[in-house]
């Protein structure tokens, strides 16, 4: 219906499980999806784009933006700031548009407590033995920074039980299909619509 308000989705889970690349995927197949473009203090990796794979902001940009309020959420991970700029997402969601943030599970926990309306789906690894190939194949990191990768990877899957959804990541396109589906499902879902029917029945002259 056309008055709804956008949903937002939370694409989240271990690092190395795919996150960027089942994101990615998602977002070549459905361009109408908003993207919310998260803030770093990393440095950009060979290839990356300020604005359009992250924001690239020093530490203490960040700081002042965490100060004035500017983010949904924001973690520190790995030695470094992430952070998810609260006026896009706001804006856009009340255009209509879905919107998707791809973030570490910290964050996730963080959205939940204020946007509990949000769809939190955590995306899982086949297996760790795998997620660990994938973190080491990566090839970009220290191997200090991928033991710390391994070891906060352990931790995130404790916390699945925060989640309305899991997606297993064995295959890219059957993820992307996964989402998908529950992102009709959401926007069928009572809850969410009957309010907009209700008020559609209420014009109507009887
Ligand atoms: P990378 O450095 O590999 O791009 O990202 C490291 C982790 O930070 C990934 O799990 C990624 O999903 C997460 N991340 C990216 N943007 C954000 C954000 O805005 N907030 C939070 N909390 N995590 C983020």
């Amino acid at each position: 219906m056309k008055d709804e308000k956008g949903i937002l989705f939370i694409l989240s889970g271990p690092s190395g499980v795919g996150k960027g690349t089942v994101r990615k995927a998602l977002f070549e197949r459905d361009p109408d999806l908003a993207y919310s473009i998260s803030v770093t203090t990393r440095q950009a990796r060979e290839g990356e784009q300020n604005g359009v794979d992250y924001f690239f902001k020093t530490k203490d940009e960040v700081k002042k933006m965490i100060e004035q309020g500017e983010f949904i959420e924001y973690a520190e991970y790995v030695g470094n700031y992430y952070g998810t700029p609260k006026a896009y997402v706001e804006q856009t969601l009340e255009e209509g548009r879905d919107v998707f943030l791809e973030i570490e599970v910290q964050g996730a926990l963080q959205v939940k407590e204020n946007f509990p309306e949000g769809v939190f789906i955590f995306l899982f690894p086949p297996s760790l033995e795998e997620l660990k190939n994938r973190i080491i194949s990566r090839g970009t990191e220290t191997e200090d920074l991928v033991r710390n990768r391994l070891l906060e990877a352990k931790k995130e899957i404790e916390m699945m039980d925060a989640y309305d959804y899991v997606v297993v990541n064995d295959d890219v396109h059957n993820a992307v299909d996964r989402i998908e589906s529950i992102v009709v499902s959401e926007h069928c879902k009572r809850e969410r619509i009957a309010s907009q029917y209700k008020k559609a029945l209420g014009s109507v002259e009887l």
